[in-house]
């Protein structure tokens, strides 16, 4: 279970009205059960229940059981889709180990706006799920131009430039850098971004297949191949 809370041997933690809800109604946990608990920067503590309340409850850490893993020093940075599509983005994005979530406009961007708070609370869900004991941030929404403007050098960007769909351009770049995936819209990224993109010493445009992939596909097929190819 995710908190945002301070973690230790010895700690208490209050849970609020939803977390109650969710470890004694529909968990069926109760007093002296076992929670595992992360907050994301401490690792994971298993947790007594201490009071179970219907609207709230206590729990006291034990000794921790996991450090806190960061992953690799990696950023998706896609245009977001759909309400459903970029939720799914997020979501496998915090499953696949990204370590930051940047949601960008680009010329040819479908939808300007995103619930910031709603994305995060879906990364917090996903690594719930699969047992993270990190969560990635996710980050307002920023234009590409902006973002590219002030670039930090040392971050490669593996580039996913749909016209080079079916290339030979695969992800061959050595790793112990750090690196952002970009992702452009449904309508693909504009011939001046591309241009733009093409032109930076730092990014490297890739295929991802013989087909064009819808961009929420496209995101866990870039992450995989970053994955297999840099990953730890
Ligand atoms: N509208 C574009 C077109 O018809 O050419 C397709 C855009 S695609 C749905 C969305 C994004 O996914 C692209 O901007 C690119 O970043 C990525 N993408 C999809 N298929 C790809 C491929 N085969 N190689 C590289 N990137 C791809």
């Amino acid at each position: 279970l995710y908190v945002d809370h301070p973690l230790g041997q010895g700690q208490t933690v209050s849970l609020d009205r939803d977390q109650a809800h969710y470890l004694f109604g529909v968990m069926r946990l109760g007093e002296g059960d076992l929670v595992a608990l992360f907050n994301g920067r401490e690792g994971e503590f298993p947790a007594r229940v201490v009071e179970a309340g219907k609207r709230k409850g206590v729990l006291e850490c034990l000794e921790q059981s996991r450090p806190l893993h960061m992953p690799p020093d990696l950023w998706l940075c896609f245009a977001p889709i759909k309400k459903a599509r970029t939720d799914f983005i997020v979501e496998k994005a915090a499953e696949m180990g990204a370590a930051l979530i940047q949601p960008m406009s680009t010329e040819f961007t479908n939808s300007e706006r995103i619930r910031r708070d709603r994305l995060q609370a879906h990364a917090v869900e996903a690594a719930e799920q699969c047992g993270g004991t990190y969560v990635p941030e996710v980050v307002d929404l920023m234009r590409m131009d902006k973002l590219l403007d002030a670039w930090p050098e040392d971050r490669q960007i593996m580039f996913c430039d749909e016209t080079l769909v079916g290339a030979a351009e695969t992800l061959s770049a050595a790793s112990g850098h750090r690196w952002a995936i970009f992702i452009g819209p449904e309508g693909g990224f504009s011939d001046r971004e591309r241009a733009r993109l093409h032109a930076m010493e730092n990014a490297h445009p890739v295929s991802l297949g013989p087909r064009i992939l819808r961009a929420d596909t496209a995101a866990v097929a870039a992450m995989t191949m970053w994955q297999q190819v840099l990953g730890d």
